[in-house]
C-alpha cells in the first residue's frame, strides 16, 4: 500500500513538496484558498494592481495525482489531520506547512482571495490619493515597498521608518548603506533608531499623523504598518512537546518535526528551524525534507538520516527598489541593480511559480 502524505498549507513548502512526491506517495495538499498568493509580488501589486493576474495561481493544475483538499485543518494526531468540518485525512506522514500572516494588502490572513483583493484595490485608491505616505518598519517588506513606491510615484513624499540603527544590520554593512544611498537618490526619507508611538493598527494601512519616539511628527495621508509576519501555528501549539520560539514558530528538532509526534513535520514560516522567515529559507527545507521523505518511504529509519542544518546568516537575501534598482546579499559578495534586477526585480519570480502551478509561465 502506498505511504499517504497530508501536508497542510499550499503555500511555498506545501506546493513543492506535494508535487514532488505524488509519485511516490498518495499526497493530500490542504488548503484553505482557492488561490496561491505568490508574496514578493504582492508588494508591487500595491503600485501596480495589474500584477495580480499573475501573482494570485489558482490551485488546480498543481498536481497531476494527488489531491487538493480545500479545508481549514483544525488538528493534527500521529493518524492524520482533523479539517474543521470534522472530516478525517488519514496520513502515515505528516508535514505542516501553514505559513505566517502580515499586514493588508500583502497575505490573504485566513480570508479568501476575493477580499485579498478588495483590500489591494482599495489600499492602491488610497496610495494613489495620498502626497505623503509613511512606512513604519524597514525588514524586506517595508524597504521594497518604499523604493516601489518611489519607483512608480516618484512625486509622492514617502518616509521609512525604523527602530534599527541601520537597514538589514545582521547582514554585511555594505548591503544596508548601498541600499540607503540608493533609497535617498529616489527621495525617500529614512528614519532610524525611532519608534512609531501612535500606530492606529498594525495589520491594515490607515491615514494619520504618525508620533515618533524621538518627538518629531509626520503628516501622512496614508500609513502601512509593516512590522513582520507571525507564525500561523494555532495546530501545532497544543501538540505535546511544541515549544514557542520568536513570532510564534514552533522549535523544530534536528529533522524538523515540532513535537513529540515522530511522523508529523513542520516546515517553512511556521517553523523555528535556524532559519529566517523566508522563500529562500524554505528552499533549503523542502530539498531537505524532499530526500528524507523519499528515503523513510524506501524503507530507510529516520534518525539514521542526516539531519537538517539550517542555511543561517549566509542565506541570500535579494532586495528589489522597483523593477530596476536594488541590492542582494548573495553570500559571498553584495551584488548591484544589474543582478537584483535580473534575479528578481524584473520578474519578481512570477514565471517560477505560475509555471510551477501548472499555468503559462
Ligand atoms: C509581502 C511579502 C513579501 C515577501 N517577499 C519575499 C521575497 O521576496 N523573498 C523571500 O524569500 N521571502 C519573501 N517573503 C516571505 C515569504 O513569503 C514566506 O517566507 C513564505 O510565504 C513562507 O512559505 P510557507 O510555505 O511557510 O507559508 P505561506 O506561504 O505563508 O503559506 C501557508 C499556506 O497555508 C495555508 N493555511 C494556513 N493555515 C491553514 C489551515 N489551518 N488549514 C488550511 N490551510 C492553511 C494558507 O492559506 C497559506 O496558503 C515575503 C513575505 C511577505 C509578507
Amino acid at each position: 500500500m502506498p505511504h499517504r502524505i497530508a501536508i497542510i498549507g499550499g503555500g511555498y513548502v506545501g506546493i513543492e513538496l506535494a508535487k514532488s512526491l505524488e509519485n511516490i506517495a498518495e499526497v493530500t495538499l490542504i488548503e484553505q484558498n482557492s488561490h496561491f498568493v505568490h508574496a514578493p509580488a504582492m508588494v508591487r501589486a500595491v503600485v501596480d494592481p495589474s500584477i495580480l493576474a499573475r501573482a494570485l495561481i489558482p490551485y488546480d493544475t498543481l498536481l497531476q495525482r494527488g489531491r487538493i483538499v480545500r479545508a481549514v485543518a483544525q488538528s493534527v494526531s500521529e493518524t492524520g489531520v482533523t479539517l474543521a468540518s470534522g472530516e478525517e485525512i488519514a496520513a502515515d506522514h505528516i508535514i505542516v506547512a501553514t505559513g505566517s500572516h502580515n499586514a493588508v494588502p500583502f497575505k490573504s490572513n485566513g480570508g479568501d482571495i476575493e477580499r485579498l483583493r478588495a483590500a489591494n484595490a482599495r489600499v492602491h485608491d488610497q496610495l494613489v490619493a495620498a502626497k505623503t505616505v509613511a512606512i513604519v518598519g524597514a525588514g524586506a517588506v517595508g524597504t521594497e515597498l518604499a523604493g516601489e513606491i518611489a519607483h512608480a510615484f516618484p512625486e509622492k513624499s514617502v518616509h521609512l521608518v525604523s527602530s534599527e540603527s541601520d537597514l538589514f544590520p545582521q547582514h554585511p554593512a555594505k548591503l544596508g548603506r548601498a541600499l540607503t544611498a540608493k533609497l535617498q537618490a529616489s527621495g525617500v526619507s529614512l528614519t532610524f533608531g525611532v519608534r512609531a508611538q501612535n500606530l492606529q493598527s498594525l495589520t491594515e494601512p490607515f491615514a494619520g499623523t504618525l508620533s515618533l519616539s524621538n518627538g518629531t511628527e509626520i503628516a501622512s495621508d496614508l500609513v502601512f504598518p509593516v512590522i513582520g509576519s507571525k507564525a500561523s501555528s494555532s495546530l501545532l501549539q497544543s501538540l505535546p512537546g511544541a515549544q514557542l520560539g520568536q513570532a510564534e514558530r514552533i522549535k523544530t528538532d534536528a529533522w524538523m518535526r515540532p513535537s513529540q509526534l515522530r511522523n508529523v513535520f513542520a516546515a517553512g514560516d511556521v517553523a523555528e528551524a535556524g532559519d529566517a522567515m523566508t522563500i529562500v529559507s524554505a528552499s533549503r527545507q523542502i530539498s531537505w525534507l524532499k530526500k528524507t521523505l523519499k528515503a523513510v518511504i524506501a524503507g530507510k529509519n529516520l534518525e539514521d538520516l542526516k539531519p537538517y542544518t539550517p542555511w543561517g546568516p549566509k542565506a541570500p537575501f535579494l532586495v528589489p527598489l522597483g523593477p530596476k534598482i536594488g541590492n542582494s546579499f548573495l553570500g559571498a559578495f553584495t551584488a548591484g541593480d544589474f543582478l537584483t534586477r535580473k534575479l528578481k526585480g524584473t520578474d519578481l519570480f512570477l514565471s517560477k511559480y505560475n509555471k510551477l502551478l501548472g499555468r503559462d509561465a
